[in-house]
């Protein structure tokens, strides 16, 4: 459903993503992980079009930047870009239009309901908290209901009980055939919710595992996290991608 084909994207002379390949299939959620800097957010907003970069990236078999592709693809980037002067129900209003949803005022009200902003619908962007702008910034993704979905960090600044529902909502996009790639730095943020998670540090993949493989080679998340990043290779059974240990990286 995504394919990610040698992609390399440099800031000046800092390499953010380097060769990056990787293919995610249809009703599946996949779990970004890598400390800061790695690479997620660049990743993210290469598959999304916002950037220009060197290799190939496909949704549902259309080149990311055309509009077929675009049709299929949401993003709820890691910093909400609320308008000041428009209120909670008038920025789903927004979205709505953009997308030429008919259909989306029902799923409005329950998204609201479950991110429990349904008495804030009058609100303007600028009055939120941290947190309701965040959740606010995750409803307007989900309205959509886009095929394939980018979550940047979405569970950074959100209370227990929206966590739960996004988890929640996304179990229910997968059981619809969704395809999720969730960026985190927070292993436990995301423990029971993947089905293949990619490490990355230093702008490269260093494991790309599914939850079966993972188990297989009898691991945890967390200790495959630091095995990768800290330098003592891949664990056997367990599929990788660049998963050299650091000192190989380093020459
Ligand atoms: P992550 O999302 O994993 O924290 P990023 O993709 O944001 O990582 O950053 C990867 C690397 O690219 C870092 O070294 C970061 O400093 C650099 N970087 C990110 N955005 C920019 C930018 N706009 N200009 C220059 N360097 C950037």
């Amino acid at each position: 459903m995504l394919n990610v084909s040698h992609v390399t994207k440099k800031y000046g002379k800092v390499v953010a993503c380097d060769d990056l390949s990787f293919t995610l299939e249809p009703g599946s959620v996949t779990v970004l992980l890598g400390p800061n800097g790695a690479g997620k957010s660049t990743i993210m907003k290469s598959v999304i079009g916002f950037l220009r970069y060197e290799g190939e990236i496909t949704v549902g078999g259309c080149p990311n930047k055309t509009t077929d592709a675009r049709r299929l693809l949401g993003y709820i980037p890691e910093m909400p870009s609320l308008y000041p002067n428009l209120t909670v129900s008038e920025h789903m209003e927004f979205i709505a239009r953009a997308y030429k949803l008919s259909e989306y005022k029902e799923r409005k009200e329950e998204l609201f309901r479950r991110f429990e902003l349904t008495d804030k619908q009058k609100k303007f962007g600028d009055e939120l908290s941290k947190g309701m702008q965040q959740k606010l910034n995750i409803c307007l993704g989900l309205l959509p209901e886009p095929r394939v979905l980018l979550l940047d960090e979405p569970m950074i600044g959100l209370d227990p009980h929206a966590i739960k529902e996004l988890k929640l909502l996304l179990e229910e996009m997968r059981a619809q055939g969704r395809t999720m790639l969730v960026s985190t730095h927070i292993i436990d943020s995301v423990d029971m919710l993947w089905d293949r998670t990619i490490i990355m540090d230093h702008g490269s993949i260093r494991a790309n595992v599914t939850r079966d493989e993972l188990e297989s080679a009898g691991k945890t998340l967390e200790q495959l996290f630091f095995e990768v990043t800290e330098g003592a290779g891949l664990p056997d059974g367990a599929s990788g991608e660049g998963g050299a240990p650091r000192e190989e990286r380093a020459k």
